[in-house]
């Protein structure tokens, strides 16, 4: 299961900063500038957990999360509140509007990400899973165990990284410049050849004989985790 994030912010730079970050994490992003319409959108479907600002054209962040709280069915939604430095902050904090947790302006990205992960974990333990399961293959993060109908497949740890990236977001199409960023990271200097010779060894190690192929080649674009192979037999 994919933890799903609705990020609820009206400064641009600062969710697509946040959106591209908690997706590399493995969570499904969703993201709503102005508080009505996250009030709306909120009415239709929840999230896993809220990141939300306090200073938000139409409905503040602090009148939301006091609307959500009143709710039974979001009482208990994992919210984190964006607040200012300075004065606003300290007030905030002594309006208790029910959030779970607060991070103050400016804040680093990887401190967000582990306050959203601690209080998943707290608040949701079972989307927190560490098994991404897809049709017959399942990865086990915490094991770093793969196995395709019951069988343990055998991958090197670059393919490990590579299968675990594609699964995290099944259909969505990464160049091979992305999937170098995130499996082999930032500060490496390889080709992007080197891209395709993993992605043929990973076919190497999960598919045997006439197995459907999990992994699309889309031309002139990157691959993909083929989102039907989950329902398709
Ligand atoms: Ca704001």
């Amino acid at each position: 299961m994919i933890p799903r994030i609705l990020i609820v912010e009206d400064e641009e730079p600062l969710t697509l900063l946040l959106r591209y970050n908690l997706e590399a994490e493995g969570y499904a992003v969703d993201v709503c500038m102005n508080g009505d319409e996250a009030e709306l959108k909120l009415r239709e479907a929840l999230p896993d957990l809220l990141v939300l600002d306090w200073m938000l054209p139409g409905l503040s962040g602090i009148e939301l999360c006091r609307r959500l709280r009143a709710r039974p069915e979001s009482r208990d939604l994992p919210v984190i509140m964006l607040t200012a430095r300075g004065e606003e902050s300290e007030r905030i904090r002594g309006l208790s509007t029910g959030a779970d947790d607060y991070v103050v302006k400016p804040f680093s990205v990887p401190e967000l990400i582990a306050r959203v992960r601690a209080l998943l974990r707290r608040a949701r333990p079972e989307v927190i899973s560490s098994l991404l399961r897809a049709g017959e293959l399942e990865l086990d993060r915490e094991t770093h165990r793969v196995h395709r109908s019951g069988r343990e497949l055998h991958l090197g740890p670059t393919e490990f990284r590579l299968l675990e990236f594609l699964m995290q977001s099944p259909g969505r199409v990464f160049s091979r410049e992305q999937l170098l960023d995130a499996v082999w990271g930032r500060d490496v200097y390889v080709d992007e050849r080197t891209v395709d010779v993993h992605v043929g060894r990973l076919r190497k190690a999960i598919n045997r004989g006439r197995q459907r192929d999990p992994i699309r080649t889309v031309r002139g674009a990157g691959y993909s985790f083929d989102e039907r192979f989950a329902v398709a037999r």
